[in-house]
């Protein structure tokens, strides 16, 4: 069994659906005292009542993070709700299919604006906190989990560009991970499979069939499961670094 979350404080991006809430939720039932982040208040506060019906502590901050102050202000917010950042989990995405060379202007830049920059300011923001919590804390470590996917490994044509950013996501985790190992902020990266969330949903309609198609016969992976790897390397004990999962659907290929 893991080390409890009680008495930490963690920080999900893009906790309004899918893998984030699910994260969110099992973060706050683990005793973690969660900040939900993503644009969508409505979908936050039904998260935020859903943790507090379980008995937990969670704050909504509504924030389009593609900005550096915006992401800043959202890390700012969590440390002022709660007093301290032990946990940051870079979950906010986009995957936008279809080939490279037909995607209508502004596809590429809604990926790398979210998957990327978005990511990467949330994380400038929250290691000063992540830092000082490692030196401090009881558990005497601090987590960054970044949710990067099976195309993070494994390249497909349709989605070139959400492959460029998902590799990118593993690299500089890898990097950083070195870069913080000695001040046991612990740096993770998590690799889904096809998970049944509404990130297929954005992509064009016109392709959104084919996209379906495609996963149709396999039996998709929950946001629970992913909010399981995210739970088994966040609780585990100070020795143990879980550098990277890699969880793919049982009937999955690819
Ligand atoms: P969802 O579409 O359900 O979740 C995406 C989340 O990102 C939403 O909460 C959305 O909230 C948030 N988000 C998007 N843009 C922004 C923004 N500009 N600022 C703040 N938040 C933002 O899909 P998933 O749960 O599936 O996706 C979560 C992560 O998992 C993504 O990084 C995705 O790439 C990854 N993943 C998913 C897989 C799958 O099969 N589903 C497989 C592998 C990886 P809002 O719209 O309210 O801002």
């Amino acid at each position: 069994m893991g080390n409890s979350l009680e008495g930490t404080v963690a920080l999900v991006t893009g906790a309004s659906s899918g893998i984030g809430a699910a994260t969110a939720r099992r973060l706050a039932q683990e005793g973690a005292s969660v900040a939900l982040v993503a644009r969508r208040a409505d979908r936050l506060a039904e998260v935020v009542s859903a943790i507090e019906s379980e008995g937990g502590t969670a704050q909504a901050i509504a924030s389009d993070i593609t900005t550096r102050a915006a992401a800043h202000d959202a890390v700012e917010q969590a440390v002022a709700a709660f007093g301290r950042l032990d946990t940051v989990v870079n979950n906010a995405g986009a995957m936008l299919v279809g080939p490279f060379a037909d995607a209508p202007d502004g596809e590429w830049e809604r990926m790398v604006d979210i998957n990327l920059m978005g990511l990467l300011y949330v994380t400038k923001a929250a290691l000063p906190h992540l830092i000082k919590a490692a030196e401090q804390d009881p558990r005497r470590t601090a987590d960054l989990v970044n949710i990067s996917s099976s195309a993070g490994r494994v390249a497909r044509p349709g989605t070139a560009v959400y492959n460029l950013t998902k590799f990118g996501v593993n690299g500089f985790s890898e990097a950083l991970r070195q870069e913080m190992q000695s001040l046991r902020v612990r740096v993770s990266v998590i690799e889904p499979g096809n998970v049944d969330t509404e990130l297929a949903s954005h992509t064009r309609e016109e392709l959104r069939a084919g996209v379906e198609a495609q996963t149709q016969a396999i039996e998709r992976l929950q946001p629970e499961d992913i909010a399981d790897a995210v739970a088994y390397i966040v609780t585990s004990n100070r020795r143990v670094a879980v550098n990277e999962v890699f969880v793919r659907a049982a009937d999955q290929t690819w």
